[in-house]
């Protein structure tokens, strides 16, 4: 039986959990990524318990994750007036058998290609090979259409191919060529890095402010010396709709000057934000967008994972850790199905509308969504948030959310490995 071989358009943290996970289970794969040369783009992003599990499992553990990030503490929402919404503990601090991580981008997007190179070798993944289409053959298998970094056009045979191509995916805009446009429902984030003294836990997640003008901070280093670590923000505000979004690009380096001025009054004895900002060696600008959910992720042979399939507003911190529990379930599935349509077909089935409801649920707010209720209850004005929103009513929120986006504690604790140890895909089963 002819060996099968996996293409994947993208080279982001979805296609490289992917490449991983492939490679643990025996299949062969090639990553084309459009940029020429990988560099440690980004800032911050958060991994869930579920995906630090998973990345555990692909032998990338702590020790690793350490060196790119730190264990994350504390969530809390605090409101403008500086006094506390909602505060809960993350990681195996909450009873969890794995940490979440909060993450440099860059950094960790680096230590996944490094290990793709590692164990794939150094062809595993072809820069400057800008994935454009597709093309299915009779006989079940596909094509995928790239162009090179000289403008050259070439065609590459696959058992499958994966769009893992991103919120502007090609591979997605020829699945579905009628998808509505990017979605922008009036929010304009900044996003950068500071050094500074980590608040409350040393670790601490923490959204500050309405759901309509807030920042959210937590570092993504462990402390040095002088107790300074890398601070990551995201100062947010939301606008009317006639705000043009798009004269602000994605990831946009931007100037301090052009938005610092609408966070001057966030000063607490607590937290300097202006100050903080001051310090920052970069700033971005980003449209907080996203795009409607799919009623397929699957065209035969192909098909879309994490923000090709997904984009999701960054409110639930799941974006990453969703792309790669999208390879981490492709895996699981193959193990049964083989590397086959059958497979991305039971894959869709399982996860294309419930992960759509997740983005959804991100759209209206994720979990921030308490930050609504609070400025619809009391406009931002109280003493003592029991008043407004019943601790029992605030656990009950957070709760759903967790089981929607599949990081339930209880659930995940009790769930066996997605991907056996050893296990590898069965041929002649396929
Ligand atoms: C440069 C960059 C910086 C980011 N910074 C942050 C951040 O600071 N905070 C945050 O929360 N999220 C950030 N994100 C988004 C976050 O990484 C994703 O939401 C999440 O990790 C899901 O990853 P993904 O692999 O599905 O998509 P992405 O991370 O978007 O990766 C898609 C990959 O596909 C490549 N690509 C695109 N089109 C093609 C094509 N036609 N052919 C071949 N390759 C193609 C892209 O270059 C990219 O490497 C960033 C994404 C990018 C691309």
């Amino acid at each position: 039986m002819p060996q099968e071989h996996v293409l994947i358009a993208g080279g982001g943290i979805g296609g490289l959990a992917l490449a991983l996970t492939l490679h643990q289970i025996g299949v062969s794969c090639t990553v084309f990524e459009s940029v020429r040369e990988l560099k440690p783009l980004g800032v911050g992003i958060n991994l869930q318990p579920n995906a630090v599990r998973e990345l555990e499992d692909l032998g990338i553990g702590e020790a690793e994750l350490d060196s790119v990030g730190i264990p994350a503490r504390e969530w809390a929402l605090v409101g403008l007036n500086g006094c506390e919404i909602y505060a809960e503990p993350r990681g195996k601090l909450a009873g969890y058998k794995w940490d979440q991580y909060a993450v440099h981008r860059g950094e960790f997007h680096t230590l996944l290609y490094r290990k793709v190179v590692e164990r794939l070798g150094p062809d595993a993944v072809r820069l400057g090979s800008k994935v454009t289409g597709y093309r299915k053959e009779s006989d079940g298998t596909v094509v995928a259409i790239i162009e090179n970094r000289s403008g050259g056009i070439s065609e590459v045979a696959g058992t499958l191919l994966f769009g893992a191509d991103g919120i502007h995916s090609a591979i997605r805009a020829q699945m579905h060529p009628d998808q509505p446009p990017i979605h922008w429902g009036g929010t304009i984030m900044w996003r950068g890095t500071a050094r500074g003294i980590p608040i409350r836990s040393g670790s601490s997640f923490v959204g500050l402010g309405t759901s309509r003008h807030r920042v959210v901070i937590y570092p993504i280093s462990h402390p040095d010396g002088d107790g300074l670590a890398d601070i990551n923000w995201i100062a947010e505000q939301t606008y009317d709709t006639d705000h043009d979004w798009t004269k602000s690009g994605w990831f946009r380096p931007v100037a301090l000057s052009e938005f610092a001025g609408e966070f001057a009054g966030f000063v607490y004895d607590w937290l300097d934000l202006p100050a903080l900002l001051a310090k920052s060696t970069v700033a971005y600008e980003n449209p907080m967008i996203d795009r409607d959910p799919l009623p397929t992720w699957v065209d035969g042979p192909v098909a879309l994972i994490g923000d090709a399939a997904h984009p999701m507003y960054p409110t639930g911190s799941n974006g990453a850790s969703q792309a790669i529990m999208d390879a981490r379930q492709i895996g699981r599935i193959m193990l049964d199905r083989g590397v086959t349509a059958s497979a991305l077909a039971a894959f869709d089935s399982e996860f294309c509308e419930p992960i759509g409801q997740v983005a959804m649920r991100n759209r209206g707010a994720g979990p921030f969504g308490l930050l609504n209720m609070v400025d619809e209850r009391c406009g931002g004005q109280f003493q003592n948030i029991d008043d407004v929103i019943p601790a029992h009513e605030r656990s009950a929120f957070m709760l759903a959310y967790q089981q929607a986006a599949g990081f339930a504690k209880d659930r995940l604790n009790a769930a066996p490995p997605t991907i056996p140890a050893g296990a590898i895909v069965n041929r002649v089963a396929a």
